[in-house]
C-alpha cells in the first residue's frame, strides 16, 4: 500500500524558487505543481487545451501554499503547446517578464498513442517526437538562456519513464521520445555542470493517471498491470511528484545527469523473480 500519511515528509525545501511545471492541468504534472507549492516554490501551471482543469490545479497549489504557511505566491497558469515552438516561446516571455527569474523547469508534457510499428503514420509519429522530447528541448534551451544570462544555478527535471530503457512494443514513437531523454538529460547536464546547473529526469513506471485510462478502471485489466510489478501496485501521481521535489531541492544538489526511477521495481527485470534460467 502506498503510504497513507505523508505530511511529516513534508518540508519547506523550495522557498524562494520559482517554477514552470509543462502539461500540470492534470495527472503527474499537477501532482508536481501541488507538491512544489507545498514546499514553498512558486509555480507557472502549463496546460495545453483544458483550462478548467488547469484553474483546478491553480487552485490547489494556492491551497497547498497558504496550508504549509508560505502565504500567497504568485501561482499562475499559461496555455501553451509544447509541440509548438511559437507557443513556447511566448509561454517563457509570459512567465519571465510576469516574475524576472526562473528557477526551475519540468518538462511533464508528453502523450503516446497505440499502433503497429509498420502503420505508424508519419503524422502521429512526428507530433508525439515534437511533444515528448522537441518540446522538452525547446523547453531546456529557454530555461538555459535565462539560467546562463544571470550568471548560473537553477535545474531542469525531465519526466521519462521507465520506457527510457525498457522497449514498448506498439509505442514506437513514445519509446523513442523517452529513450532520447536519456540522452538530453545526460547531454546538457555535462554541457552546463561548469554553470551549476543541474539536469536530471524522474522515470515513473505505472502511474495512476488519465495516460493509463486503457485500464486504470478496469479491475481485471488493472490486475494484470500490477501482476507485473514487484511492488504489487500502481503508484501514485504523489509518489512520483516527491520525486521531482527531492530533485529541485538543494537535497540533490550534488545530483547531475541521473535518471531517477520511481517505478516500483519494473526496471529490475521482474522476470527474473523466480529462477527459471538456471
Ligand atoms: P496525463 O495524460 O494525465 O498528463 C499528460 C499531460 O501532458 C496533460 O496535462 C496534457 O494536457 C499534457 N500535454 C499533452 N500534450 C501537450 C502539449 N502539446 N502541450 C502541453 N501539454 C501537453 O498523463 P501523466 O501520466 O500525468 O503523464 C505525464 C508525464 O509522465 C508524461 O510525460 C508521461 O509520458 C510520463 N509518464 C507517465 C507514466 C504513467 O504511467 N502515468 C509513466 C511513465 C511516464
Amino acid at each position: 500500500m502506498p503510504p497513507t500519511d505523508r505530511s511529516t515528509s513534508f518540508h519547506s525545501r523550495l522557498v524562494g524558487q520559482y517554477a514552470l511545471v509543462t502539461g500540470a492541468s492534470q495527472g503527474i504534472g499537477r501532482a508536481v505543481a501541488v507538491r512544489l507549492a507545498q514546499e514553498g516554490a512558486t509555480v507557472a501551471i502549463n496546460y495545453f487545451q483544458n483550462e478548467d482543469r488547469a484553474e483546478e490545479t491553480l487552485a490547489l497549489a494556492r491551497a497547498a501554499s497558504s496550508d504549509r504557511g508560505h502565504g500567497e505566491p504568485d501561482h499562475f497558469t499559461v496555455k501553451a503547446d509544447v509541440g509548438n515552438e511559437h507557443e513556447i516561446a511566448a509561454m517563457f516571455e509570459g512567465t519571465l517578464s510576469r516574475w524576472k527569474r526562473l528557477d526551475c523547469l519540468v518538462n511533464n508534457a508528453g502523450f503516446q498513442k497505440e499502433s503497429p510499428s509498420e502503420a505508424l503514420d508519419v503524422e502521429t509519429y512526428r507530433n508525439i517526437i515534437d511533444v515528448n522530447l522537441t518540446g522538452a528541448v525547446l523547453c531546456a534551451q529557454k530555461a538555459l538562456a535565462h539560467f546562463v544570462a544571470r550568471g548560473g544555478g537553477g535545474s531542469i527535471i525531465n519526466c521519462s519513464s521507465v520506457h527510457q530503457i525498457i522497449p514498448k512494443p506498439g509505442y514506437l514513437a513514445y519509446s523513442i521520445s523517452k529513450g532520447g531523454m536519456a540522452n538530453l538529460t545526460r547531454t546538457l547536464a555535462l554541457e552546463f555542470a561548469g554553470r551549476g546547473i543541474r539536469v536530471n529526469a524522474v522515470g515513473p513506471g505505472a502511474i495512476d493517471t488519465p495516460i493509463n485510462e486503457a485500464w486504470r478502471d478496469d479491475p481485471k485489466k488493472r490486475g494484470e498491470v500490477t501482476s507485473h510489478i514487484p511492488l504489487g501496485r500502481v503508484g501514485t501521481p504523489e509518489e512520483i511528484a516527491a520525486v521531482f521535489a527531492f530533485l529541485a531541492s538543494d537535497d540533490a544538489s550534488y545530483i547531475t545527469g541521473q535518471t531517477l526511477y520511481a517505478c516500483g521495481g519494473l526496471t529490475l527485470f521482474p522476470e527474473f523473480r523466480d529462477n527459471w534460467a538456471s
